[in-house]
């Protein structure tokens, strides 16, 4: 049975209707999820599986809804990325490059500095700024970059470098543990780890998309040092490739742990993989369905008990879809971003930046109420008006 228009609206409904409405195989689901009970494996593989679209979306909606009520949030955030040259080349990736190739680039401190100032005046509150693996940049000119970025406006948040770039800085370039380095990288002005490079956790598909990348084990090391350091930090899948449903679940039961274990993931951005641009041994797989990409938001958003937030990230499905997530267990619209490259040198036909008012439709259109908010998700009141439309706030709750 379909469950028409259910999502959305869920909230209206008493749960006993919606548990009437919804497929068999989904009722035993639902009244774990009424009673605020954890869901098992075994019940993420049903959700995945079944062909009720609207029924999954109604029961994720359920919980969105008992977390962050009818509000939808999005950032004010810049995207930077220093260099794309990279020791590695992971199977699916079209971003990273060897010096040689025309495609590499680096970029100068002062280059950065003129790209953030200039966003800072269009009311950004975070610089999100990820970069590959790059063999011979100096810790020196990693600290200058987050001291000068910090010293321009002290308030603004610098959410930098995926775990394994953490890694690569710790074992070749600064040469101390990980503890260590994340130590040195907040006095510098670190403020949060992005959550890319989580890719599939599973090593045999982890081995056939990015060989040779940090294993489950070394990126959770990562977040778990950082966390017990009092950061925060997001998440991140990469499906559509490979990987099983069984992969997908075994991916957000490592990460429900290391969240029961630390607390610190402030939220999930799952994205689907991009073949256009990858090897040519995954070039030809299809790019997920919508269909997929709804039900994986959905799933993550019944499965993850232990996080608040569920993002669906508007570069890989496009704002209008990323709208009709916000009735599909997710809360948050991601941010203005401004210049994605990783996703667009994988063949993305999205824009490479919103402004909040197209941000602010897509979540008014899906009845939800829009909320700018800061890096760690708290919602937060625009006061200066920027070219993006919004701006520096104070924080509201
Ligand atoms: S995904 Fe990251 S680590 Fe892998 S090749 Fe691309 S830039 Fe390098």
């Amino acid at each position: 049975m379909t469950v028409p228009r259910l999502a959305g609206t869920a909230l209206l409904l008493p749960c006993r209707v919606i548990a009437a409405l919804l497929p068999r195989e989904l009722r035993g689901i639902h009244d774990k999820v009424a009673q605020g009970v954890r869901i098992s494996d075994e019940d993420a593989l049903t959700l995945y599986r079944t062909k009720d679209l609207n029924a999954l979306g109604a029961l994720a909606n359920l919980v969105r809804e008992r977390k962050n009520g009818n509000v939808a949030t999005y950032i004010l955030n810049r995207y930077i990325n220093y260099s794309n040259v990279c020791l590695l080349s992971c199977q699916f990736c079209a971003f990273g490059a060897k010096k040689r190739e025309a495609h590499a680039f680096e970029q100068t401190i002062p280059e950065i500095e003129a790209t953030v100032r200039s966003a800072l005046a269009d009311g950004i509150t975070e610089v999100h700024m990820v970069g590959g693996l790059h063999p011979s940049l100096k810790p020196e000119w990693y600290l200058d970059l987050l001291r000068t970025l910090r010293a321009l406006d002290p308030a603004l948040h610098l959410k930098c470098f995926t775990a394994v770039e953490v890694r690569h800085l710790a074992e070749r370039v600064f040469k101390r543990p990980i503890r260590e380095t994340l130590e040195t990288l907040r006095e510098a002005g670190l403020g949060s780890l992005t959550g890319g490079g989580a890719e599939i956790f599973d090593p045999e598909i982890r081995d056939r998309i990015c060989r040779g990348k940090e294993t489950a084990e070394e990126w959770a090391e990562v977040h778990r040092t950082w966390h017990q350091l009092g950061g925060r930090s997001t998440c991140t899948m990469l499906y559509g490739h490979l990987e099983g449903l069984h992969h997908r679940v075994d991916h957000l039961r490592r990460l429900r742990e290391l969240q029961d274990e630390t607390g610190g993931f402030t939220g999930f951005i799952p994205f689907a993989f991009e073949p256009a641009g990858a090897r040519p041994e995954l070039r030809h797989l299809p790019h997920a369905s919508g269909y997929d990409e709804l039900r994986n938001l959905a799933v993550a958003r019944l499965y993850l008990d232990n996080f608040d937030h569920i993002t669906a990230y508007w570069i890989s499905l496009g704002l209008p879809f990323a709208s009709v997530a916000l009735s599909y267990g997710v809360d948050d619209l991601h941010g203005t971003i401004s210049e994605e490259k990783i996703f667009h040198l994988a063949g993305a036909q999205t824009p490479q930046e919103q402004t909040v008012a197209a941000l602010e439709k897509a979540i008014r259109e899906a009845g939800r109420e829009p909320r700018q908010r800061n890096t760690h998700y708290e919602r937060i009141d625009s006061t200066a008006r920027g070219r993006f439309g919004g701006g520096r706030a104070a924080l509201v709750s």
